[in-house]
């Protein structure tokens, strides 16, 4: 942060102003004109107590020897002023007052002039409310929830929402009671009255959330559990309660609490103690769900990706004692996803959304969301009429890693060694059996990485075996094993593949028991401190001697998996040359170039079959 010494000079300057602007305009005024009525104004000017009238607008200013001393209103033209004081015997002119119009009639100097008290402590208001919200407190608005209308009732429907069916069919339910409650009353059902939606984020469960809603046709009050977190101790409770009145007055409706676990977490557990600002909130929102009765239509849906840190207090019946899954879609979930977020979109004939569904394990519901803009951006950058598949296939690598950075600037001995680099992954990929097809590889840099080679799934993974892992530990090390060939040294590009191999290795022997020599047994606890928030530590539960085995068989895997890589890149050498030099000619070789490439003829016979070392 910079030093902000002049924010804190100007914002004392100006209470000192506001100070001094003050006491001046309170100080007794002495050219400040008595204010009369326009008979007493005609009296005083016969009397002789005033020498000069000046009309102003409607107002006149009687003065004596320039200085204001009454001042009346008149509401007319400046003839008829003239016309009534002459009947009223005052003679004007010469041997008698004076008498001046003022021109434009307004006085902006004294209305601008009375005006800067009020504008400076306008300022002296806003940096006030500035530096307190700058303090993390909402001092402004602790009254008024923040939980929002969302216009009122959402459009969203089921429809909307695609590849979650399960989650759907269980959120059915409580449409159907906000639809018709009494059905449901009549046969003494217990009404549900909060529901947990679990998953990870971007996967839509405030979409789903509103959707169900939207169903019904009632209204949506939405809230984030990490709005409370930053406030006044009491003010969070004092906004659930707000809350919670808003929508029993507009009941039945949906109140959505987003991120449940920021307030939500096991109490107690907080480094402030056990009285702090989450626990009141929480405490509030349980009070409010168990002061509901048969008659309150309020339904709550929580959303939170962690349900395993949550206090146990919330979990009971009567609260969120349903929990609906809202999982990382599958490949037919990611092709409905793509189809709900391409409806009403220009889309080509080749524009096939089960080959980008694909080619997208991994995304979430806002991922493919995003790539489906991204390419009719992408499109309309091209000028083209339509979304093609191309648009869609190029923005699959931007939502990945974020835009290509074309400005990077890379040495041409730096291509040639992220070229070698990529080809040793996408190389041992195509050889090993129990890897996926190779379908891309390109050394444009994208987002922190140099260079990348993206297998293609042909399905969803749940279980992985003992030799999948292998293999995916050899293709891991291949980028570094290339380079040691190709160049009989190597450099830091593979660090994160490095990073990677280690922490499967660790794996396969401490949570899989994939080691025989350790045998099928897990080792160390993995716990959350969730004081610290997310942080991870593990703890141990074997000896100094496991230990020392565990990075054996550890070091063991991944030598075992390099050995693999050099080997077959040692034989292959001839290849590794060809499709790199490849590589370096067009920076992205797809699948089909790649296969053709290595059924083709060896240019030079001769550097075939280079003996392992
Ligand atoms: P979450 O609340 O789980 O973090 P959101 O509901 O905010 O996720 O999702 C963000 C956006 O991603 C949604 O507005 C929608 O455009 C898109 N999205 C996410 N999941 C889906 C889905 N299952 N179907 C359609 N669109 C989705
Ligand atoms: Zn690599």
């Amino acid at each position: 942060m910079k030093p902000k010494w002049w924010q804190g000079g100007l914002f004392y300057l100006i209470i000192l102003l506001a100070i001094l602007a003050l006491a001046f305009s309170l100080l007794p005024n002495s050219s400040k004109p008595e204010k009369v009525d326009f008979y007493t104004f005609v009296e005083q000017a016969k009397q002789g107590e005033i020498d000069t009238i000046e009309q102003d607008g409607s107002t006149l200013i009687g003065l004596k020897d320039d200085e204001k001393k009454i001042e009346a209103s008149f509401v007319g033209s400046t003839k008829e002023l003239m016309d009534s004081l002459k009947e009223a015997g005052i003679a004007l002119g010469e041997d008698g007052i004076t008498f001046t119009v003022k021109a434009g009639g307004f006085d902006w100097g004294g209305i601008l002039i009375s005006f800067i008290p009020l504008v400076l402590f306008g300022a002296l208001l806003f940096f006030l409310f500035r530096s307190a919200r700058g303090a993390n407190t909402q001092a402004f608005n602790f009254a008024k929830s923040r939980a929002r209308l969302a216009g009122n009732k959402p459009t969203v429907t089921f429809s909307d929402v695609a590849g979650v069916d399960e989650a759907k069919g269980e959120l059915q339910e409580i449409v159907e009671f906000l639809k018709s409650p009494q059905k449901f009353l009549a046969l003494g059902a217990r009404i549900p009255r909060g529901v947990l939606l679990v998953g990870p984020p971007g996967c839509g469960k405030t979409l789903i959330a509103k959707a169900v809603a939207g169903e019904a046709g009632v209204p949506f009050f939405s809230i984030s559990g990490s709005e409370f977190v930053e406030m006044f101790v009491g003010v969070g409770a004092s906004r659930v309660r707000d809350l919670f009145e808003q929508a029993k007055r507009n009941s039945p409706c949906i109140v959505f609490v987003d991120e449940i676990d920021a307030v939500g977490r096991h109490r107690g557990a907080g480094l402030g103690g056990g009285h702090d600002e989450r626990e009141q909130t929480l405490n509030q929102i349980l009070v409010e769900m168990d002061g509901f009765d048969s008659s309150t239509n309020v339904i709550v849906l929580a959303a939170t990706n962690r349900p395993d840190i949550l206090d146990p207090a919330l979990l009971r019946p009567g609260r969120f004692d349903r929990h609906v899954v809202i999982d990382q879609p599958d490949i037919n979930g990611r092709k409905a996803i793509l189809q709900v977020h391409s409806k009403g979109k220009p889309l080509a004939k080749d524009a096939n959304m089960e080959v980008i569904a694909k080619q997208t394990p991994g995304f979430s519901g806002a991922d493919l969301a995003n790539l489906i803009n991204e390419g009719a951006l992408l499109a309309a950058r091209r000028d083209m009429k339509q979304i093609g598949l191309k648009e869609l296939e190029d923005s699959i690598d931007r939502v990945i890693a974020g835009p290509e950075k074309k400005g990077r600037i890379i040495s041409q001995k730096e291509k040639e060694i992220i070229a070698y680099h990529e080809t040793g992954h996408a190389l041992v990929g195509k050889m090993l059996p129990n890897s996926d097809p190779v379908h891309k590889i390109s050394i444009v840099a994208r987002g922190m990485m140099g260079g990348w080679t993206r297998f293609l799934p042909t399905e969803d993974r749940h279980l992985w075996t003992h030799s999948q892992f292998e293999d995916r530990l050899a293709v891991g090390l291949a980028g570094r094993a290339a380079e040691e060939i190709n160049f009989g040294e190597v450099s830091t590009g593979a660090q994160n593949d490095l990073e990677q191999a280690t922490s499967l290795a660790r794996r396969m022997v401490t949570e899989y028991g994939m080691s025989t020599k350790l045998g099928p047994r897990t080792f160390g606890k993995r716990e959350e401190l969730v004081f610290l928030g997310r942080e991870i530590h593990e703890q141990r539960n074997y000896s100094e001697k496991v230990a020392e085995e565990i990075d054996d068989e550890v070091k063991k895997l991944i030598q075992n998996a390099y050995d693999t890589a050099r080997k077959i890149l040692s034989e292959n050498k001839a290849r590794l040359k060809l499709v790199a030099e490849r590589l370096m000619a067009k920076e992205t070789i797809e699948e089909k170039e790649f296969d053709d490439l290595l059924k083709e003829p060896l240019p030079s016979p001769e550097l075939q079959a280079t003996p392992a070392s």
